[in-house]
């Protein structure tokens, strides 16, 4: 996620640190730099040039030069003004009414219709939502199956009406079935046309004069760039949306979409998708985001994300078998699975302050754990419990059943054994022995 920017601004104010004395040429040099990086970031050019006149009106009225630490003050105002970019504090969804109506719009492709489904499952995750997904794309049936795949696969009903080819009226039936059959949020699928055109912003209008939704997103893919910008602005002229959706950050993006569409239609951002997955929605925070883009990560999200997936029953069975040493790779399996679920690896080292930077150009994938899954599938039942009986032959088969090697199954053993003991550790009152053995 904006690895390019990041590196770019990073080396912008890096400069800045590095400098014995500060004045104001170094200044300004750093701040041409960060303009640059903006640009080459896909911001607009007026976007770009306000940012670095804040930030140079800020630094003056701060007196940067004669501060303490003028590189970290400068690092400080360039980070407060790209929370300020993206929009300030972070704002919610408005889920008032009953059933509370959130319509989603957007181009073709941007994927409104999976983040209609994550949003849905979102709701459901905060227990006192009962979501009802209704499917008003008419001119694709193939939208309409997608949305009733994405029902199934997350418990959630979904409204559609296939032979009927009016949008306006399918929408108000989902409304109504929604309040017939208890449902207290409605989430309405909408087509999308591949651009701006005026029958798809027709239909949009009347949808939403039709069912007055509390909440009106906007969803837009942000590989599109400027692009993005364009088509906010065009859809917002109609429906005087309440939110933004970014989609598809865990791309190649160049960021331009998230730091200029604020300030273009002066329209929150609330939401981000971060990949394919269903999991993958995150609550925008500009702050954090700004914390994200100059390399200082983002462990509240990381412990949030955490947190989401931690199931307390679980961790006290865990906590039992760690006790009596029967922790084995049934449960080391079941662990990556949950942090899998966490969303895609990339994603979480970037939200590790300055792992982004350590990992360029490692490729890290979803495919992270495949080898110690391959080689932890092939053991027997016995072998994953009691991994003592693992001697040279049935390593041997172990390696040639997962596709690995000797070497790379015993680097797994060992890391098991070390793992083992270090939560042995960390249970029984070692907590300070962990402490101390860390120079704490
Ligand atoms: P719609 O036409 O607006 O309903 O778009 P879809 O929901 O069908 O999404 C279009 C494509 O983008 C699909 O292949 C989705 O899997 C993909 N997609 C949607 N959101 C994300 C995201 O946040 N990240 C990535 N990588 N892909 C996404």
């Amino acid at each position: 996620m904006f690895d390019n920017l990041s590196e770019k601004l990073d080396g912008a104010l890096h400069k800045l640190k590095g400098h014995g004395q500060i004045t104001e040429i170094n200044i300004a040099e750093t701040l041409k730099e960060v303009r640059r990086a903006l640009l080459d970031a896909d911001v607009n050019y007026k976007i770009a040039k306000e940012f670095t006149n804040n930030v140079k009106e800020k630094a003056l009225g701060q007196d940067v030069l004669n501060s303490l630490k003028p590189g970290q003050l400068m690092v400080k105002l360039v980070k407060d003004e790209l929370t300020q970019l993206m929009g300030g504090d972070a704002v919610g969804i408005n889920l008032s009414g009953t059933p509370s109506v959130i319509l989603m719009s957007g181009l073709q492709g941007s994927g409104k219709t999976t983040f209609s489904g994550k949003l849905a499952n979102f709701l459901k995750n905060k227990k006192t939502k009962n979501p009802l997904l209704v499917a008003c794309d008419v001119y694709r049936p193939a939208a309409i199956d997608q949305l009733h795949v994405l029902g199934e696969q997350l418990n959630i009903d979904v409204y559609s009406d296939k032979g009927n080819s009016d949008a306006v009226a399918i929408a108000k039936a989902g409304v109504a079935h929604a309040k017939a059959n208890g449902h207290n949020v409605v989430i309405v699928d909408t087509a999308g046309r591949l651009g701006i055109d005026e029958q798809m912003m027709n239909e949009i209008g009347n949808i939403h004069a039709a069912i007055a939704p509390s909440e009106t997103l906007f969803v837009v893919d942000s590989m599109t760039g400027q692009d993005a910008v364009n088509t906010a602005k065009a859809f917002n002229d109609v429906l005087d949306f309440d939110g933004v959706i970014l989609t598809k950050l865990d791309g190649d993006t160049r960021g331009g979409a998230a730091l200029s569409i604020k300030s273009v239609v002066d329209k929150p951002i609330k939401f981000i998708g971060t990949g394919e997955k269903m999991e993958a929605i995150d609550v925008f925070y500009p702050e954090r985001m700004a914390d994200r883009i100059l390399g200082m990560g983002d462990v509240v999200s990381l412990v949030e994300r955490a947190q989401e997936q931690f199931d307390e029953e679980e961790a006290r069975k865990l906590q039992k078998k760690i006790a009596k040493n029967k922790f084995g790779f049934d449960d080391f399996l079941n662990q990556i699975q949950q942090i899998k679920k966490m969303g895609n690896m990339k994603d979480l080292l970037g939200m590790i302050p300055g792992a982004s930077k350590a990992l360029k150009g490692i490729d890290i994938d979803d495919d992270a754990f495949k080898g110690i899954e391959a080689i932890i599938h092939s053991m027997t039942p016995e072998e994953r419990s009691n991994p003592s009986v693992l001697n040279a032959s049935r390593k041997k088969r172990i390696a040639k059943g997962s596709g690995t090697t000797i070497q790379q199954v015993n680097q797994l053993l060992k890391q098991f054994d070390q793992m083992g003991k270090m939560m042995k550790m960390m249970q029984g009152g070692g907590g300070k022995k962990m402490m101390q053995m860390m120079g704490g």
